[in-house]
């Protein structure tokens, strides 16, 4: 059972009014080439929690990485437009500090009145943030009171924002984004209902063996899709056609049928699939058996009886994990194995079960399904919800109060 972490909600009004907080926000948003934010989804997530720091009257001063700036302050990486738009989303200005350490910065932090709300510049813009260098840290908590982390993205990662900076400033606490995916992300699997179930898809064995292997522990059933399922069928003994396939893994994907089977747990594998001659959105494709692969073709995403088996599998769970994709969803031809599963986990959750969304690719099928919002929760942080799944304590997490 994970040790639950305290978050702002278990702060009282005295432990906010007037204080100094630091927030480390995921404000990583893409940005075209004339530095407009094309994406904003991230900002107004934010919002939340800022709001709330600011109502109860804490001074707020937010920091967060942007791109992976190598050489410094580099005007493309700057947070500039992310400050601009959190104030039109705030309705109040939230101004631009023009670095995150140094006098400047203490010296406008100290100038807040209750309620207002500064950025920090990207705080990536020093190599010493991701060494979690000491002095650095030192530095960058100065001027604060108390450290609030909202950042699930950068949170398996010990950087100066994430981890650091809770060495020297108490409390540390989660923001409502936070503590929202380790309810579910870390709560759902501790505790969640049964019977559970985790939908493991994507492109190789290799990156997801170790949540595969973890998964296979903790839920009833595991449902295998993607490139991931043709090591699986070789390890079978099956034809995979040119498909891809990790041959060095063979090995362990039978020890993870083989770890299933001691433990009672199912493991499903797709019954059909879709094959093509290439991989293109204009190659020939058919469906065909699991078992009846020919040479030449390769499987680009689950055949309808495997939705349907999917089904009726899933029927029955209260709580279910979906990471990756069943297939090559970005071409239309090999997309319904993926959304056939995201629509048979909207109706579950509209039927009592909780489902939960992880890694970049489910969470964008999901959306492009238009039935994201249906699900119990889409998690923001692609390495970070992996690794909780993994069992792994993520180091911007332990670093906060407990409860
Ligand atoms: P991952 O980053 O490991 O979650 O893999 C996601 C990628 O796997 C997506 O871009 C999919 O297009 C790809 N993928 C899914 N199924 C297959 C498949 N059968 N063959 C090749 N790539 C696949």
């Amino acid at each position: 059972m994970p040790t639950a972490k305290k978050s702002i909600s278990d702060l009282t009004d005295d432990e906010l009014l007037g204080k100094k907080v630091l927030i480390r926000c995921d404000l990583n948003v893409p940005l075209d080439d004339a530095q407009n934010i094309t994406d904003d989804t991230r900002i107004r997530k934010s919002i939340p929690t800022i709001e709330y720091l600011t109502s109860k009257g804490a001074r707020v001063t937010v920091c967060s990485h942007l791109g992976r700036p190598k050489n410094g302050p580099e005007d493309k990486f700057s947070l500039g437009p992310c400050a601009v738009r959190m104030g039109e989303l705030l309705s109040k200005k939230v101004e631009l500090a023009p670095d995150c350490i140094g006098e400047d910065v203490n010296m406008m932090v100290d100038a807040l009145s209750d309620g207002d709300v500064l950025m920090l510049e990207n705080t990536r813009f020093y190599k010493e943030e991701t060494k979690n260098d000491p002095g650095f840290v030192e530095k960058l908590a100065a001027p604060f009171d108390m450290f609030v982390n909202d950042a699930f993205g950068t949170a398996h990662r010990a950087h100066a924002s994430t981890e650091g900076v809770t060495k020297f400033l108490s409390p540390s606490v989660s923001g409502f984004l936070l503590a929202k995916e380790l309810e579910y992300l870390d709560g759902a699997i501790a505790t969640g209902e049964t019977p559970m179930a985790a939908i493991v898809g994507g492109a190789k064995v290799s990156s997801k063996i170790t949540v595969l292997d973890a998964l296979v522990d903790k839920c009833d059933k595991v449902i295998i899709g993607g490139g991931m399922v043709f090591t699986f069928l070789k390890a079978k003994g099956l034809n995979v056609g040119t498909s891809l396939c990790e041959d060095d893994f063979i090995d362990t994907a039978k020890e993870v049928m083989a770890k299933a089977e001691k433990l009672g747990k199912e493991i499903l594998l797709p019954v059909d699939i879709v094959i093509a001659d290439s991989f293109s959105a204009d190659a020939n494709t058919k469906v065909v058996p699991v078992d009846d692969i020919p040479n030449g073709w390769m499987g680009l995403d689950n055949g309808p009886l495997t939705t349907i088996a999917q089904k009726e599998a899933l029927s029955t769970c209260k709580t279910v994990i979906m990471n990756g994709p069943m297939g090559v969803f970005e071409l239309e031809p090999f997309s319904k194995g993926t959304f056939g599963l995201v629509d048979i986990l909207a109706d579950i959750t509209a039927g009592g079960a909780v489902t939960i969304i992880g890694g970049g690719d489910s969470v964008a099928a999901c959306e492009q399904s238009g039935r994201a919002g249906e699900m119990s929760h889409i998690s923001t942080g692609g390495g970070a919800s992996l690794e909780l799944l993994e069992g792994k304590v993520l180091p911007g997490v332990a670093a906060l109060d407990n409860k």
